[in-house]
């Protein structure tokens, strides 16, 4: 059953969902080659500690992290481990956090060093299709549209592998609520949008096959060819205007400017 969010319910997750902005914020100012994803997971933990909050992911069916890290072939949910980052990683961090009963979530991918343009395009189109995704959340149109505009970007007009695996979902007093978002799909089906709905659109999309596995640690999924993969991630409210953005991606690229050992990928090349 998918549960509709008052006013006053967005506005908690909004909080929520800031707070795992600037989480991600702090994660772009400190992920750099030579930084090990244990030490930045513990600076995001601190950090969301202390804001009061709790984090989302910990505990979560057992992650035992606050951020789930995907280096290279990782899509989603790797495990931060002691190994340092290298020059020419790309990093995807997914963050959630928990405060006055709701949950945010949201993720961002990052070009570490001396990347290869590939990687870098793959990146610019996975971010693009988020937002063709929320575009279409809006009163009256269907969860399938959203799905079919992140398909149709990422896969049929950029030749990308788009995962089918893992979802968006909707989010609130659950990290995963109905209804599920999948990031293919056909236009015009699956459930109507109706303002309060509050969901999860998060790309996940593979520069080669689609096709993923679980990797030997029972949590990383990985890419069945070890081709890079990018992962963006909005928390959203849908009101009668249209989409309302809950977490904030501006924080994260003005961390981004600001290390020079990352790539700016919303730079024009
Ligand atoms: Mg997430
Ligand atoms: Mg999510």
């Amino acid at each position: 059953m998918i549960y509709y969010k008052t006013d006053e319910e967005i506005e908690l997750i909004r909080h929520s969902c800031l707070l795992v902005s600037k989480t991600l914020a702090l994660v772009a100012s400190e992920i750099r080659p030579g930084v090990t994803g244990k030490a930045v997971d513990r600076k995001a933990e601190e950090f969301i500690r202390d804001h009061k909050a709790k984090p989302g992911f910990k505990g979560y069916r057992g992650f035992p992290a606050t951020l789930c890290i995907s280096v290279n072939e990782g899509v989603v949910h790797g495990i931060p481990t002691d190994i340092e980052f290298k020059d020419g990683d790309v990093v995807s961090v997914d963050c959630g956090a928990y405060i006055n009963g709701f949950f945010g979530d949201s993720a961002y991918t990052f070009a570490l060093g001396d990347i290869s343009n590939d990687i870098v395009d793959l990146m610019r189109v996975t971010n693009e299709s988020l937002y063709k995704g929320i575009e279409q959340a809006k009163v009256g149109r269907r969860i399938g549209d959203i799905s079919f505009a992140v398909q149709n970007f990422a896969e049929r007009e950029h030749k990308y592998g788009v995962v089918r695996e893992l979802v968006g979902h909707g989010i609130g007093k659950d990290l995963h609520e109905a209804p599920e978002v999948p990031n293919f799909g056909k236009r015009n089906s699956g459930k109507k949008i109706k303002a309060g709905l509050v969901i999860a659109i998060e790309p996940m999309v593979n520069l080669g096959t689609r096709k993923v596995l679980t990797a030997s640690d029972g949590w990383t999924i990985i890419t069945q060819d070890k081709k890079a993969s990018a992962h963006f991630e909005h928390t959203i409210a849908v009101r009668k205007t249209g989409a309302d953005i809950l977490t904030d991606h501006t924080f994260i690229e003005e961390a981004i400017k600001n290390n020079p050992e990352i790539k700016d990928i919303t730079a024009k090349s």
